[in-house]
């Protein structure tokens, strides 16, 4: 179940594993019956991170195909960056030097190309 709020902050519900009532996904502590929900805000902040490395991931394999479309797997490798301090996750860091490569190899076959 999705919920969507005001300013596309994206918001999914989940059920408290101690009460049953519905809580935010993100909630570490149930609001209801205080009771720990079982998830940390790091793991929270994990997924997130996950997500936007899947995405770089996504963009760089397109990039073997079309080169232009390495450049989103940049920018989703770079927000997942910034979103885990300063620290790249491995496959964060694996998609932008694969999008990174794809690009410069790119360039060379068109400049030989032409
Ligand atoms: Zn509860």
């Amino acid at each position: 179940m999705r919920k969507y709020s005001v300013g596309e902050v994206r918001t999914e519900m989940k059920y408290c594993t101690t009460c049953g009532k519905e809580i935010m996904d993100e909630a570490v502590i149930c609001p209801h019956c205080g009771c720990a929900t079982g998830k940390s805000a790091i793991d929270t902040r994990n997924e997130e991170v996950t997500e936007y490395a899947n995405k770089a991931w996504t963009y760089a394999l397109i990039g073997f195909f079309l080169a232009p479309f390495a450049i989103p797997g940049l920018i989703y490798a770079s927000k997942s960056k910034s979103k885990n301090g300063d620290v790249f996750t491995k496959k964060a860091k694996d998609a932008y030097i694969a999008s990174i490569v794809w690009l410069i190899l790119w360039s060379l076959g068109l400049l030989l190309w032409l």
